[in-house]
């Protein structure tokens, strides 16, 4: 069948790929053009297009030569191919950077602008895959794409998100071995889309019978991103937390499950957003979806004037609500994905009337009282926001007020009631809004995990093995910047570690430990930057919890302190009156420059009103109406433990590093997202733009390593016991010894490969050729 039928502006590109399979398949008896002009999709196009017969034999032409080309340099049969037919150097090297004779920055950019022209939005670095965000919808990711990436050469078709799943997909089932996939970019460079199709091409790839769960592992992402992603000024769809999905599969390769652990959610957009920026997704979904229902009242929401915490002063809100088809349609697909993950109706019900519920706390007002004894006492002035919160949120409105104008203190063993002031009580509001949100975000999560956790029936989880995917927020950089942007650029910084660990460091030790000469490639390290903010006890971070428990601590005790024990080039702090500060993030060449009140400065204070929001969260939350599993739901990483200890700080260190080890256990494939314009243009390629990325993503280093480097390295002994059918006989036992690695190699017909002391080095494209190999004889 054809691999796709395209719109005729396309088509070509469908043709291709098409004869670039049959030609791959049929390599040595190449075929001849009316051998090709009878297959029926060339059959059924041919009145399409008249010049149909000529392309095919220019192509086969160009095949032929590209034969004798390959004969005499090996190493590049790998990636070349027919590409295009109408381009003018049809078959150049430049799927796989590594291929380039000149590495420069000027000749990688040129590359890499003269693709996307072409809307070739991959490319590789041998094993990792450069994305560039097309900004606009390509016809390439249908079914028929998955099936013509499947468990082929990569090198058979051009460079493709699928190739890079299938790599992982392949990986995990021949070697046994957990991978990970790290998609990193910055925010809006496609991090978001690259996963979804990664999960799309492994729900095709881990075919289980069970077609009820693909659908199921197909609806988490739009679900978990309706509640934890929102329009910024940079992405209309920009994520505001960490998402690590691993898709579970059995040892023969079906799709058995899948967890989602999620990270770091930017809470603080439920109570305020920035000019021009909106709330999560999901409170416009419901407004208009229950609108349109008429069922607002029910879930005691305002017809008019809409919620302060979705108001952002644009004045629009209610309109667009009522009129964008896009909200309510969302509405139905959030109300879908339910559905078919297997929430029951009264727990979307509840999700409904919490998130009402929180819109509702919103709203509630504080008015001072001033009387002879008391002057900082205050009181709610607009009673029926108040009383809408309670009963949605299935508390006593009385007790919810108490627990938003008092809190506890307790003094010598005794326990005092203090009133709040205005200020204090609309804090604790907040914090107990964005509590709730964050709470009601996990409880989704666990709730999509235990649906989508392995049928013990089926096979146990244990034996199974994953592919992960990882979609973290991308570096930012705002005129004010907050604690929120400084743990984003802090988690990819580290991402940036990693691979610069992976790619890098550990290659290059390897290759020493091993005996093998390889040119050391230098790159930018980042550890002491890492340094700065982890190390402990004179991290940036360790110094911010430190201070916080200082009660008489404000903005400029903190920015004195850092100055003083933040010796690093990174920190800058500015002469002169302005009380900021700033710090070079390594990853993205960039300044970020923390205004005051960037951080709650006093953060005793404001960890005694994240507890005072966690006092006041309605306890019915589980035993009353709403039917939600409260401890489930309470059950939150933050409180894990001691909390009067806990802050937001050491918070955010523990998720980083609980990600990490996640990650590290697989076996790494990376995906760089690059943003080709700030304008989000299809088609426009912004020099500038796109070097920095590069350059602090450290491609150009990579491309270096990758073609002198050897990115598999294998023991002996691990070798020989995978490949030994290439050159032995099924029941034989070969010794795990050089030689007979030797023997595997040569017989297989290899080269450019090394050994060490202890192990086989070998390039991605030997691993391909051997895996294909194996296929074969097997
Ligand atoms: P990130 O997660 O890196 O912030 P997203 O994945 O949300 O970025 O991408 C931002 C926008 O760019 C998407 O909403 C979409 O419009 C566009 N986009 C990204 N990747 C693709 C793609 N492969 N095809 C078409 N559009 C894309
Ligand atoms: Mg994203």
């Amino acid at each position: 069948p054809p691999p796709t039928l395209l719109h005729p502006d396309k088509w070509c590109r469908g043709f291709n790929h098409f004869i670039s399979q049959c030609l791959i398949k049929d390599f040595e008896n190449r075929p001849s053009v009316t051998h090709l002009l009878e297959h029926p999709f060339i059959k059924q196009a041919h009145g399409k297009d008249m010049s149909l017969q000529k392309q095919l034999a220019d192509l086969i032409q160009a095949q032929q030569q590209l034969g004798s080309i390959t004969k005499t340099r090996h190493e590049r049969i790998h990636t070349r191919r027919p590409y295009r037919v109408d381009a003018a150097d049809k078959y150049s090297l430049d799927d796989d950077l590594v291929n380039l004779e000149v590495l420069d920055e000027v000749t990688i950019i040129h590359q890499l602008q003269k693709r996307y022209a072409d809307l070739q939005i991959y490319t590789y670095v041998g094993d990792i895959l450069i994305a560039l965000n097309p900004f606009q919808n390509l016809n390439i990711y249908s079914p028929q794409f998955s099936k013509l990436y499947h468990g082929v050469k990569r090198s058979s078709n051009p460079p493709h998100i699928f190739a890079s799943a299938d790599a992982a997909y392949q990986g995990m089932v021949t070697f046994s071995k957990d991978q990970c996939i790290i998609i990193s970019g910055e925010s809006g460079a496609g991090k978001t889309e690259s996963a979804h199709l990664i999960v799309q091409h492994l729900t095709f790839l881990g075919k289980a019978n069970n077609r009820a769960l693909r659908e199921k592992i197909l609806q988490v992402n739009p679900l978990v991103e309706a509640f934890g992603n929102a329009c910024t000024a940079i992405n209309d769809n920009s994520s505001r937390f960490g998402k690590y999905l691993e898709m579970m599969f059995t040892p023969t390769g079906a799709v058995m499950g899948a967890k989602i652990s999620e990270y770091l959610l930017e809470k603080s957009r439920v109570i305020k957003q920035a000019v021009g920026e909106k709330n999560f997704h999901i409170f416009y979904y419901i407004y208009a979806g229950l609108f349109h229902q008429k069922k607002l009242s029910e879930y005691r929401l305002p017809e008019k004037k809409p919620p302060r915490y979705i108001d952002n002063e644009t004045g629009r809100v209610m309109q667009d609500i009522i009129t964008k088809d896009s909200y309510r349609q969302q509405f139905e697909a959030i109300q879908h994905c339910f559905r078919i993950i297997g929430f029951t109706d009264e727990e979307v019900h509840s999700v409904y009337r919490i998130l009402a519920g929180i819109l509702n706390t919103g709203n509630i007002e504080f008015a001072a009282i001033s009387s002879q004894h008391q002057t900082d006492k205050s009181e709610v002035p607009n009673p029926e926001a108040l009383d809408n919160a309670a009963a949605l949120l299935s508390i006593g409105s009385e007790e919810l007020q108490e627990a938003l104008t008092s809190h506890c203190v307790v003094t010598r063993g005794e326990t005092i009631v203090r009133t709040n002031t205005v200020d204090k009580a609309a804090d604790v509001r907040d914090a107990m809004s964005k509590a709730l949100y964050g709470r009601l975000f996990s409880w989704i999560v666990n709730r999509i995990n235990t649906l989508l956790q392995p049928d013990k029936n089926i096979c146990n989880a244990d034996s199974g093995m994953n592919v992960g995917i990882l979609d973290i927020f991308g570096f930012e950089n705002f005129t004010r910047n907050s604690f929120e942007q400084l743990c984003i650029n802090i988690a990819n910084e580290q991402i940036q570690f990693y691979f610069n660990q992976h790619i890098f460091a550990l290659e290059q030790m390897e290759y020493q430990n091993e005996g093998i000469d390889a040119t050391t490639v230098v790159y930018e390290d980042n550890r002491p930057l890492l340094d700065m903010f982890l190390q402990k006890p004179m991290g940036l971070l360790s110094l911010l919890d430190e201070e916080s428990r200082f009660p008489q601590a404000t903005d400029l005790t903190l920015v004195d302190k850092f100055e003083d024990n933040l010796r690093y080039k990174y920190f800058w702090r500015p002469k002169g009156v302005e009380l900021c500060f700033g710090i070079h993030i390594l990853i993205a060449a960039a300044l970020t420059v923390f205004p005051p009140l960037a951080f709650p400065c006093n953060l005793a204070q404001a960890r005694a009103r994240v507890t005072a929001a966690s006092r006041s969260l309605p306890p019915q939350l589980s035993a009353g109406r709403l039917k939600v599993d409260t401890m489930e739901m309470m059950r939150h990483p933050e409180e894990t433990t001691n909390m009067k200890r806990q802050t937001v700080a050491s918070y955010f260190r523990y998720s980083l590093m609980d990600l990490l080890s996640k990650m590290v256990v697989g076996q790494p494939h990376f995906v760089r997202c690059i943003k080709p314009n700030d304008d989000r243009e299809a088609l426009k390629f912004s020099h500038e733009r796109v070097l920095v990325q590069l350059r602090y993503t450290g491609i150009l280093e990579t491309v270096k390593i990758r073609q002198k480097g050897y990115s598999h390295r294998i023991l002996f002994e691990e070798f020989v016991k995978r490949y030994y059918y290439l050159a032995f006989k099924v029941h034989e036992t070969p010794l795990g010894s050089r030689e007979n690695c030797i023997a595997i190699l040569e017989k297989s017909k290899l080269d450019n490969w090394i050994l060490g002391k202890t192990k086989v080095f070998l390039k991605y494209y030997h691993i391909e050729q051997l895996n294909l190999f194996l296929r074969e004889v097997i």
